[in-house]
């Protein structure tokens, strides 16, 4: 009330007179009641009443991210204030780290997420690894162990990503001697890759002996020189395959005891054939002999090499598949067989 006064004061004081007409239309006609706000006595004559005069606007109540805040400006007149709203703040308050979220303390928005993301890596249908790591870590994808490696369902980022991954092995592989190469796909193709010669393996020391019961197809790489001994040893699910004219020697056993095999294509580039290659592959039907038949072969009961020539071919190749007790067909390029 002091105040008021006080503004009155100066208002009659600098103006002559005692109330604003703040535009609110409470002088208008002369009428000087005004609301009764103001002792307006004699004041109101001719129109020549004061405008408000408001100071700077202040701030009465900050805006936060969910409420609007609130301005005000008071008349140095006759007090009167005048508000207006601020709009909402796109300004959060972030409140204490729970459980790697730091959240709005006012709205409660997710401000910050520091939880560490999840990698799954999954082989053959069985979760082999999971880690948990930090956005920017260093994600280290598991191996089969040796020289192995897996192929993933797409390529492993090197550093961690604000997401969750989950890798699935589409192949496993790894060397097969020199710089050949072997891959198996989970679903029953082997794939020998690279150049060059395979090494020599035992009965059981393929790597890809773990899938020896499941391999069905096998595909060998036009680059591979040699095929290692005992190297598709006892697949006995594979039927057919196709050897690729780099092949110039197939090593002792290579596909022996292939129980189901049924159609094998020598490659024109053969120089030599190993002891015994197909023996106990019993159900071997069809050999087919691609280039010039200018090759060796031993056979396994009296290890003698065998060279075969035009001169007998089929004599030559029965001698070769007589393990086998197979029915002996073959095609040949230039139509002699
Ligand atoms: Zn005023
Ligand atoms: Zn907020």
């Amino acid at each position: 009330m002091k105040k008021i006064v006080l503004l009155l004061v100066v208002c009659l004081l600098s103006l002559g007179l005692v109330a604003c007409n703040g535009g609110q239309g409470g002088n208008e006609g002369g009428s000087t009641e005004g609301g009764g706000s103001t002792d307006g006595g004699g004041s109101t004559d001719g129109g020549a009443v004061c405008a408000h005069t408001f100071g700077e606007w202040t701030t009465a109540e900050e805006a936060t991210c969910n409420k609007e805040g609130k301005q005000v400006r008071v008349c140095t007149k006759c007090s009167e204030e005048e508000e207006k709203a601020i709009p909402e703040s796109d300004r959060h308050t972030p409140g204490e780290e729970q459980n790697g979220l730091v959240r709005c303390a006012v709205c409660d928005a997710v401000l910050e997420d520091n939880r560490p993301h999840t990698v799954t890596f999954k082989v053959n249908g069985t979760v082999i690894e999971t880690l948990s790591l930090q956005e920017g870590e260093a994600i280290t994808a598991p191996t089969p162990g040796g020289s192995q490696w897996y192929v993933w369902s797409s390529t492993v980022p090197t550093v961690m990503p604000s997401r969750d991954l989950v890798f699935t092995a589409v192949a496993i592989g790894g060397s097969a001697g020199g710089k050949t190469t072997w891959e198996y796909n989970f679903n029953g193709k082997l794939k020998i890759g690279g150049t060059g010669d395979m090494v020599t393996f035992t009965t059981t020391s393929q790597p890809w002996h773990a899938y020896k019961q499941e391999i069905t197809s096998l595909e060998i790489a036009n680059g591979i020189t040699k095929i290692g001994k005992y190297a598709f040893f006892d697949l006995v699910k594979l039927e057919k395959v196709v050897i690729p004219d780099s092949v110039t020697w197939i090593s002792d056993y290579a596909f022996a005891a292939c129980d189901w095999i049924r159609d094998i294509t020598l490659g024109a580039g053969l120089i030599y054939m190993g002891e015994d290659v197909f023996v106990s592959s019993y159900n071997l039907e069809r050999l087919t002999v691609r280039g010039t038949l200018n090759w060796t072969a031993v056979d396994g009961r009296f290890s003698t090499p065998i060279t075969f020539s035009k001169s007998d071919p089929y004599q030559n190749a029965s001698i070769l598949l007589e393990n086998c007790e197979a029915k002996f067909v073959t095609e040949q390029a230039d139509g002699l067989w």
